[in-house]
């Protein structure tokens, strides 16, 4: 068990951040949520994040309890400030820098420091988010070492102790279902399944086995790739 303590998840409504907000559920105290509109192509996250939280709070009792504000934070300056396949109609490919034009430069930076922003208003001493080095698409802010680093940066320069939590760093996709599993059995996998979404195009049109998306954008197969190995895996 981790310290009875206050925490803030930074919550999409995908399938990572769902899972990090029941584990920080489990975990914690009380529970905070904080959201980004950033004029992503797949806004549609943000549309099943009430729906999300809802259900969990039906699921699981103890969890509503704990579970306190949701705050939605505009950073739209993010797509007027940088050009990607995550904020513009342009088709997603590889960069000459090797990286995916669906890396934001700086986005988990700034979502962590205004986090920390929110958090430190709120009291809230740990923040939770859903970056992962293990099963990746190579985006530089989603690693470890950039993660301490900010730690690091952000209690300096606010002369704080929080710290930065990311449980799905060393977890590949089928180890975050049965992260999910563990949490909450059968109805979270099944909430995070139907309610939560991952597609980098915001296509939400049949429910595969599992979950909406296109199914050929690198999200959807990172995706469908974990759940198959989970289900697989535990027949
Ligand atoms: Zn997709």
């Amino acid at each position: 068990m981790l310290p009875t303590d206050s925490a803030l998840v930074l919550f999409s409504g995908g399938q990572d951040s769902t899972t990090c907000l029941a584990w920080a559920l489990k975990h914690y105290a009380r529970v905070e949520t904080i959201g980004f509109d950033y004029g992503q192509r797949h806004a549609v996250e943000l549309t099943v994040r009430p729906d999300v939280i809802a259900r969990l709070r039906a699921q699981h009792p103890e969890w509503d309890a704990k579970l306190g504000e949701d705050h939605m934070i505009d950073l739209s300056l993010i797509s007027e400030i940088s050009q990607t396949a995550m904020t513009h109609d342009i088709a997603i490919e590889t960069q000459a820098n090797g990286l995916p034009n669906t890396f934001v430069p700086g986005r988990n930076l700034l979502f962590m420091t205004v986090a920390a922003t929110v958090a430190y208003r709120r009291g809230l001493t740990v923040l939770v988010g859903g970056m992962c080095e293990t099963d990746f698409s190579g985006y530089p802010d989603c690693r470890d070492d950039t993660m301490k680093a900010l730690q690091v940066a952000l209690n300096l320069g606010m002369d704080t102790r929080i710290k930065l939590e990311t449980p799905l760093m060393w977890r590949d996709k089928r180890q975050t279902w049965e992260l999910a599993q563990e949490l909450g059995g059968q109805p979270l996998v099944d909430l995070i399944r139907e309610g939560t979404h991952t597609c980098y195009l915001g296509e939400r049109g049949a429910l595969h086995d599992w979950g909406y998306g296109c199914g050929t954008c690198p999200a959807c197969e990172l995706r469908a790739r974990g759940y198959r190995q989970f289900v697989g895996g535990a027949v």
